[in-house]
């Protein structure tokens, strides 16, 4: 197995990721048996992987319209084994005394869930990936693709040309550019979210829950909250090399409005800096996944948007069996990439 990375390991959006796991925002069958899987991942991780991925199990709180609402989300994430409550809020604001919950209808806790270090869970993979005789090259940017009958026949790098057997292409949102070099159209836009950072006031919640809302509001390292905040409403296109990796000022305005709005303490919290990144969208922001008719060797997984972290390590477990048996357990028909004509 070779992996070519045009940088190091960890220098994609992965290391920019909230890396909030556990929860699940849209619950279907599959995506909470991938949730399950990934958390029992992240809480046996020297076990299961080998090293530290860094897991801050503080719990998800969501929010839902009303209670109805939330226990329906909770019931169906529990058929698959999640642990989750649903809450009215009144039990929000036991939970959670700092929260303002103006507006809100109900809450949804994922006690057990968190968030990860991305770098750290990565480079726990790589390591372990190493000692399994993968072979990872750094620094090695893939340049051309050269397709011939429907099959890719060499993948030139920096580094020379290898001849695969079946090529997977995860390039994030890279992926759209590496699939032209095979004659592909990938329908992926790279749309903008700022990361910015604040330190909480001493007198601050010993374990804040990561608050899934209107923005994803994740506690960090010494007493830090990081708050992302995408662009949908207005969608911003950027793309995913800056030159300017600076976050603009309105999208640093606003995550301030709304921190200190639903958690008033932080009017006497510290704005402690912000970037900007991106998302990998598709038209319907679900990722493409699989094998393709129009190259039979490669396997695409890429078009994860805002949300691939959390499946990732559950999902390269499947993927595996698929990629080498060329099929999957998984009810996957919405996340197929066939569902797109992609030359
Ligand atoms: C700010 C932010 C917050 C997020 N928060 C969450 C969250 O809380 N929970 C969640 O589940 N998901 C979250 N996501 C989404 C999640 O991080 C991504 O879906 C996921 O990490 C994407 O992983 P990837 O491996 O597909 O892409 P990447 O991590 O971007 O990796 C792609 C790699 O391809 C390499 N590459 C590019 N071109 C080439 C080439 N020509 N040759 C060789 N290599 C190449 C790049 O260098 C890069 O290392 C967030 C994303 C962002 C940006």
């Amino acid at each position: 197995m070779i992996l070519c990375e045009r940088k190091t390991i960890g220098s994609g959006t992965s290391s920019m990721s909230g890396a909030m796991c556990g929860q699940q925002s849209e619950v279907t069958d599959t995506i909470s048996k991938l949730a399950v899987r990934a958390l029992d991942i992240y809480e046996n991780f020297d076990e299961r992987v080998g090293g530290d991925p860094g897991f801050m199990n503080h719990g998800i709180l969501g929010f839902s319209p009303s209670v109805e609402a939330a226990e329906a989300r909770a019931d169906a994430a529990r058929k698959n084994g999640s642990i989750v409550s649903a809450l009215d809020i009144a039990g929000v604001t036991e939970f959670y005394s700092e929260l303002n919950v103006e507006g809100y209808g109900a809450g949804v806790l994922y006690p057990r869930t968190g968030c990860v270090d991305s770098y750290q869970t990565m480079q726990a993979y790589a390591q372990q990936a190493r000692k399994l005789g993968a072979d990872i090259r750094e620094f090695t940017p893939v340049k051309r693709i050269d397709v011939r009958k429907g099959k890719i026949e060499a993948v030139h790098t920096s580094a020379g040309t290898i001849a695969p057997g079946k090529v997977v292409l995860a390039c994030g949102p890279w992926s759209h550019k590496v699939a032209k070099a095979a004659g592909l159209r990938l329908p992926i836009e790279t749309t903008q979210v700022g990361v910015s950072f604040y330190r909480q006031p001493p007198d601050f919640a010993d374990r804040p829950p990561v608050l899934s809302a209107e923005l994803a509001i994740i506690p960090w390292y010494n007493k830090h909250f990081r708050i992302l905040r995408d662009t949908r409403k207005p969608l911003v296109r950027v793309q995913p090399d800056p030159t300017d990796a600076v976050c603009p000022q309105w999208m640093v305005d606003h995550t301030t409005e709304v921190i200190e709005h639903r958690l008033p303490k932080m009017k006497r919290g510290r704005f402690q800096g912000a970037y900007q990144t991106c998302y990998d969208d598709t038209p319907d922001l679900k990722p493409l996944m699989g094998y393709i008719p129009e190259v039979q060797n490669l396997f695409l997984d890429c078009g994860w948007s805002g949300r691939g972290f959390k499946f990732a390590v559950a999902m390269g477990e499947y993927n595996a069996r698929w990629i080498l048996n060329g099929r999957t357990e998984l009810d996957l028909a919405p996340w197929l990439a066939t569902r797109y004509a992609l030359s």
